[in-house]
């Protein structure tokens, strides 16, 4: 098999079906009403299970729009999921890796046949436009399938030693699975996040229990439904809505659970982090915050420049990982630069994300509003400058927020050094490409870094000094966005990560592994 991208509306422009794009959108933001409003079980084995306490969640862009209700799982059910997952993988480990492999090309062909009613999910449950929903499922199905290639191209991780010490001796390397992994995911990729933990212990003979973020539960639900569907056990892959910390303490506690991953912000993840390998010494896999930086040299092309940045920093309202959250710009184009960055910032459509035209819809929650707040609130006081944008459009429809451009924020504000996840961009001018490198390397974290310029050499410096885990050169399509699996390994340094070890890259699988030495004599 040869792996290669979903890549949907790039395909559908390609081939001069543009329209055809909206319409397969439109209507499945019709049909996926009928998933609207209702109320989804926990998916422990076979059993679907209700419990007392519920919670309700309600669409980002219209409060009035019920997205479902979801229960609120207390430790027995977390104890059962894990327990049901820990018998499970009894079986499941011996599964054939072929097996494992055809599995999960099921699961993506699944996935693709309802491929725009999925996107609509998202964009109902976290407020995608409709261009980045469509994106988002095209990620997922892309690690099902360039999992699988993984799993064939390393024929499922067996690997014969060519070297022999005794004449009549074999030696191989083996890959094995660990057991139970948690598997906790963030809001902002309901869909895809879920699923790279997800497969990436499940087929690599691991069980799992799934916890989605409580704002985005749906689009995990189908995740699980889907795999089921195509075939893996129920057992293998369980599904369990629960308040983070509940669940968190349980993982901690819990010795049948053999490993985490965690996906979600730098402060929850160390904690959880640090708790579980505590207990016992146990593997996990963390993909945390950013405070992604973009460099714009001298020799920039200005208008590569501005469409990337913008991109960067209100694709999704900067609620993506790799939002690009500072802007370093070279004294010499700095004022042309913020001039015409900030035209192109006016010309942000904002709205219902279900709209075509809408590139900006709301942001998460109320907490993420009274975050906007907070942080134009401390710019104003440390006297940075809002160049457009800091109010709050509507907190009570729904959450929308102005993308924000602010400037002469003093270096040593703490503004500068934590993850804001919300539409606000700090720009801010160097001397040289070397200051805006090390400014850009000053932050405990290392996701994502871009740079605009056309000088072959300053590329390659930013390259070779730059501290971050995906790196990019003049990307119009978003400057530090938009990593796809199999062709940007995603995954951060320093605060970023842990593993060292990219989503949708080629070691990723290993995480989820451990090795085993195998000696035979013959
Ligand atoms: P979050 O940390 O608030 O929540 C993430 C998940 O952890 C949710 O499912 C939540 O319910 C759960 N949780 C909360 N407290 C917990 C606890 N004590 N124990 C166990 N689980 C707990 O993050 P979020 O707001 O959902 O997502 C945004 C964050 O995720 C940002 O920091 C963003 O940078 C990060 N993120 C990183 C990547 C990456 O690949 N590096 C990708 C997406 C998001």
């Amino acid at each position: 098999m040869v792996f290669v991208n979903e890549k949907t509306y790039q395909r559908y422009v390609e081939e001069n079906r543009e329209e055809e794009f909206h319409r397969e959108f439109e209507r499945a933001l019709e049909r996926v009403k009928e998933d609207l409003g209702k109320e989804y079980p926990l998916l422990i084995g076979d059993k679907e299970i209700k419990v007392n306490e519920k919670f309700e969640v309600r669409s980002p862009f219209d409060r009035s729009i019920l997205v479902g209700t979801f229960q609120k799982a207390g430790v027995n059910e977390i104890r059962e999921a894990i327990g049901v997952a820990k018998k499970a993988f009894e079986e499941w480990q011996y599964v054939d890796w072929h097996e494992r492999v055809e599995l999960s090309y099921k699961t993506a062909e699944l996935m693709r046949r309802q491929k725009f009613e999925l996107a609509a999910i998202i964009t109902y449950e976290n407020g995608k436009n409709r261009f980045e929903s469509v994106a988002e499922v095209d990620e997922a199905i892309d690690y099902f399938t360039y999992y699988a290639y993984l799993l064939e191209e390393n024929r499922g991780y067996v690997k014969p030693m060519e070297s022999r010490i005794y004449k009549n001796e074999i030696a191989y390397s083996v890959m094995r699975p660990y057991g139970v992994w948690a598997i906790i995911s963030p809001f902002n990729f309901p869909l895809a996040i879920t699923t790279t933990m997800t497969l990436g212990a499940v087929i690599t003979g691991n069980t799992a229990v799934v916890k989605p973020s409580s704002d985005t539960p749906l689009s995990a639900f189908k995740l699980v439904e889907i795999m089921r569907r195509a075939g893996f056990p129920n057992e293998v892959v369980n599904y369990v809505t629960a308040p983070g910390e509940v669940f968190g303490k349980e993982i901690v506690e819990n010795l049948d659970v053999a490993g985490f991953a965690f996906t979600g912000s730098r402060d929850v993840g160390h904690k959880l982090l640090k708790d579980f390998i505590n207990k016992e010494p146990r593997p996990v896999v963390l993909e945390l915050g950013g405070k992604n930086a973009t460099i714009i040299t001298a020799k920039a092309d200005l208008n590569k420049a501005v469409e990337g940045t913008f991109r960067g920093a209100f694709g999704f309202g900067g609620q993506k990982c790799s939002a690009t959250s500072r802007v370093f710009v070279e004294d010499k184009i700095y004022d042309k630069f913020v001039t015409m960055f900030v035209e192109k910032v006016k010309s942000t459509v904002i709205g219902d994300p279900r709209d075509r035209k809408t590139f900006l819809g709301p942001i998460i929650n109320r907490q993420a509003v009274e975050k906007y707040r907070k942080y134009i609130e401390e710019v104003k006081k440390a006297n940075g400058k809002i160049l457009i944008g800091g109010n709050v459009i509507d907190d009570k429809k729904g959450y929308f927020v102005e993308p924000t451009v602010v400037v002469d924020l003093p270096y040593d504000n703490w503004l500068w050094y934590t993850e804001l996840f919300v539409p606000i961009v700090l720009v801010g001018k160097v001397k040289s490409l070397e200051e805006a490198v090390k400014l850009a390397n000053s932050v405990d974290y290392g996701l994502t870094a871009g740079i605009f310029s056309e000088d072959k050499t300053e590329i390659e410096y930013f390259f070779d000094h730059i501290q971050a885990g995906v790196t990019y050169a003049n990307r119009v399509v978003g400057s530090t966005t938009g990593a796809m699996p199999g062709v940007q390994p995603f995954g951060g340094w320093k605060h970023s990560g842990w593993t060292g070890r990219n989503a949708g890259g080629p070691y990723y699988l290993l995480s989820f592994l451990r090795e085993q030495a195998r000696t035979e004599y013959v």
